[in-house]
């Protein structure tokens, strides 16, 4: 349930509903809006007459009940969009927000030219992967700790925040320490008990969807977070399992849409796993940029064929350039075809 306190509401009056909102056995979460706040009660067993009961409580506006059942993340919740800040970067204010880099960090040149050139063609922050989900255990798994020595210090001599994934709970006190965002990996979507730790951390969280996890499954997901304390949450539609085994997985760009609809958290678009090929980075990202996604996250190599990890899916600086300055360019408007009476 929400209770929307009017523009008046004291801050007693606040306070009390808080009070009442416990008592009936719920937790309370706070928004803050720029002209009123809102209250929501979560959690199950509570006493929902005495929430409908508030209805009658000075300084409230009025008591809704939310039908999502991910209550925190849902647009009906709080219908103005969540703006993230990632280091200064903010997610989710209208601009599109582009995330580049490599997929793995290899080396220090590797990453060093890598954020040189990302951010003099327009980048916003820098990724890399520091522990590697991999399919095979035969593969690279990334370069551990030493990958976010050199991803803290590219950042430092760049000014660019960087972003890494986490694939574990014991790995989230280091990696919070050298980074300013943390990705959960399509494979952790559901892995709540990781969920819960980053609910706790006072760093952005950019939360992929798993390759076959529905809107439901990945708003329930981002729920976790936001009912543990975290509401710095962006959400990256990165491709889902379907029959077609011509791209890697197929870029759901009206599942991205919908999430921005069916909640108020930024959601930005990963072409480079939603397709698997460097050809279809450049047309996906135009289309996640026309239908609102509040950013991309693409990946960028110096020698895409030497890379250890995702190297068809890389762009290499010719190609993120290009990407770019295609991305500046005015979309096609329609011929409008004279009326004759
Ligand atoms: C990645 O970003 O390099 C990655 C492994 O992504 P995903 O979890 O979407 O496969
Ligand atoms: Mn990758």
């Amino acid at each position: 349930m929400i209770i929307n306190m009017n523009e008046q509401a004291t801050k007693e009056q606040i306070q009390h509903v808080i009070d009442r909102v416990k008592e009936a056995g719920y937790q309370a979460h706070i928004t803050q809006g720029e002209e009123r706040t809102i209250v929501a009660a979560v959690g199950s067993g509570g006493r929902r007459h005495e929430l409908e009961a508030l209805a009658a409580a000075a300084g409230v506006a009025g008591v809704v009940a939310i039908s999502d059942p991910f209550k925190l993340v849902s647009r009906q919740a709080k219908p103005q969009r969540t703006v993230v800040n990632v280091g200064g970067v903010r997610i989710g204010d209208g601009s599109l927000v582009v995330i580049a880099g490599p997929c793995s960090v290899e080396s220090r040149e590797q990453l060093l030219s890598t954020a040189r050139e990302v951010k003099d063609a327009g980048a916003h922050l820098l990724r890399g992967g520091a522990y590697k989900p991999r399919t095979s255990p035969y593969e690279f798994q990334g370069l551990g700790v030493e990958a976010l020595r050199l991803l803290r210090e590219v950042r430092e001599e760049f000014g660019l925040p960087v972003v890494t994934e986490v694939m574990s709970t014991e790995d989230v006190d280091v990696i919070c320490e050298h980074v300013d965002m943390l990705q959960v990996g399509a494979r952790n979507m559901q892995n709540f008990a990781l969920l819960r730790r980053l609910a706790v951390i006072d760093k952005p969280v950019l939360l992929k969807r798993g390759p076959s996890a529905s809107v439901k499954e990945w708003l329930l997901a981002a729920e976790y977070l936001l009912a543990g304390g975290n509401r710095n949450v962006v959400l990256c539609e990165r491709g889902i399992k379907t029959f077609e085994t011509e791209t890697r997985n197929t870029l759901d760009l009206a599942s991205a849409a919908l999430a921005r609809e069916m909640s108020h958290l930024p959601v930005i678009v990963d072409p480079s796993h939603g397709t698997g090929r460097r050809s279809l980075i450049a047309p996906l990202s135009r289309a996640a940029a026309a239908l609102g996604a509040d950013g991309l996250l693409v990946e960028v190599h110096p020698c895409p064929e030497r890379a250890l990890s995702d190297g068809p899916q890389s762009l290499d600086f010719d190609g993120f350039r290009h990407l770019m300055k295609s991305l500046a360019e005015p979309m096609r408007s329609p011929v409008l075809v004279p009326q004759h009476a």
